[in-house]
């Protein structure tokens, strides 16, 4: 545990030539620059500690460090450096049969490197698998609205937030969106429940109104995380399932964020009954983010298309390091460790009693609404709560400023307005100890106390 602490000249001092991710390229804003991570905490050049509180971008599921999991890897790649999959080697075997095993059974594995390519790759074989199964029309694709995807062209266009997008548009022709369930903002009067339920709706008027004999797969996140942490009642999530089943509409469960135990289950459509997904997409805890890897799981009914013999049905595509032994070896360590310390378990359990402290900070008037699964956690911050107008820009920056000043790392999104992200975001890693969980919530606590402590409405004690 830190103190609260004065953070000393963050560096990159000298001209760089690194492009950041994300970064609006200001000459004032310097980007620390890490050199050593254990646990959940990283340190910069100038020593000053903070605690991740988003994971890195929600995967590094086991924090930094893990001796085993370096020593898989160093002993893989002693072992046997690369070979494509265009032949097999035991770890993506193994890995391949144990992601299958953890689905339920009766999965095909593909792997690639990232979520991106493992949305592109679910793409590409949901098209394909309606073309030689007699439905050569099925080819488009449904989104929701506030989703993250990815970034390349295929996953982009699936991603429906208008300012990741609108600098390379035109999107690919294909992908179109629908209303997702965010029951803050709903357009639908009724409970959650309800309102919920007519998002679902929309989802079978889309498919029957595009015709669905054009309609080859929908893509959902169990919990849109990039959009805003928007986490619908469980009764949506079943819905849509019996909505693709009856439509023959392939569904595609991107578990880039959700999977290997970040909302208390090992992966987030486990928390509604009797959803199977078609296809299962996965990246980021993968390998708690030690190397890329992404992987697409197909259902054994889809895989079955690509199969005969014969004729020219196989699936054309490959990715030369798509599941590199390293990063199976990687992946296959990580997975053990997350069931031998039983972290899904542990997930579930520190969420209910630490994490949900959170919930506390609606006292104050800029908090809308705070929306919690798990280890994942979005609060939409508001300039009122009647009005649900979005925070002030400037306000979110001071947010994570102070936060940063005081030796926490968290994140923002949202997307409410196209290109105003208010939504706070907390992830942090799921082997936080209690007392990294603790400084969490009491440092973001002291700073909403800080900066809103005027504004509070409800008698809520902190
Ligand atoms: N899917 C979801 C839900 C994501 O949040 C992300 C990345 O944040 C991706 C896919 C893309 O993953 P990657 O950045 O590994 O390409």
């Amino acid at each position: 545990m830190k103190e609260e602490m004065e953070i000393r000249s963050v560096t990159e001092e000298k001209p760089s030539h690194l492009w950041h991710a994300m970064h609006r390229h200001d000459p004032q804003v310097k980007q620390l620059v890490a050199v050593k991570g254990e646990g959940g905490w990283f340190t910069d050049e100038a020593g000053n500690c903070y605690l991740d509180g988003v994971s890195g971008l929600w995967c590094l599921n086991l924090g930094h460090g893990r001796q085993e999991i370096i020593e898989a890897c160093a002993a893989q790649m002693g072992k046997l450096t690369y070979v494509p999959l265009t032949m097999s080697h035991q770890p993506a075997l193994q890995l391949a049969t144990k992601l299958s095993d953890l689905l339920g059974g009766n999965y095909q594995c593909f792997f690639s490197n990232s979520g991106s390519e493992a949305n592109e790759t679910a793409f590409k074989i949901a098209r394909q698998y309606h073309k030689q199964t007699g439905n050569p029309e099925k080819y488009k694709i449904i989104s929701r609205y506030r989703s993250y995807h990815g970034n390349t062209l295929g996953a982009l266009s699936a991603t429906a937030q208008a300012n990741r997008r609108v600098k390379y548009d035109p999107a690919v022709p294909g992908f179109l969106h629908v209303y997702p369930p965010y029951a803050y903002r709903s357009i639908f009067n009724g409970t959650k429940e309800e309102s919920d339920l007519k998002a679902a709706q929309l989802v079978e008027d889309t498919i029957r109104w595009e015709g669905e004999e054009t309609v080859a797969a929908f893509i959902m996140e169990p919990f849109i995380s990039g959009g805003g942490v928007l986490i619908p009642s469980m009764e949506y999530i079943e819905r849509v399932q019996d909505i693709c089943n009856r439509y023959n509409v392939v569904l595609i469960m991107d578990e880039v964020v959700s999977g290997f135990g970040r909302t208390g289950e090992m992966f987030g459509f486990m928390h509604a009954n009797a959803v199977q997904p078609d296809i299962v997409t996965m990246a980021k805890g993968l390998t708690s983010g030690y190397l890329p890897l992404g992987a697409t799981a197909v259902k054994d009914k889809i895989y079955q298309s690509f199969k005969s013999v014969g004729k020219d049905n196989h699936f054309r595509h490959v990715s030369t390091y798509g599941g590199h032994p390293a990063a199976c070896a990687v992946a296959l360590k990580n997975i053990e460790i997350i069931e031998r310390e039983n972290v899904v378990q542990r997930v579930h359990d520190l969420a209910k009693s630490h994490l949900n402290a959170l919930q506390r900070l609606t006292k104050y008037d800029h908090v809308g609404e705070v929306r919690q699964i798990g280890f994942l956690v979005g609060l939409e911050m508001v300039e009122d709560k009647a009005t649900k107008e979005p925070l002030a820009d400037e306000k979110m920056v001071g947010i994570l400023q102070n936060c940063k000043q005081r030796g926490l790392i968290i994140g923002r999104n949202g997307d409410t307005v196209p290109g105003q992200n208010n939504v706070i975001i907390i992830a942090p890693p799921l082997t936080s100890t209690e007392e990294d969980l603790m400084f969490l919530v009491e440092t973001v606590t002291d700073v909403f106390n800080h900066l809103f402590g005027s504004n509070i409405s409800e008698s809520i004690p902190l």
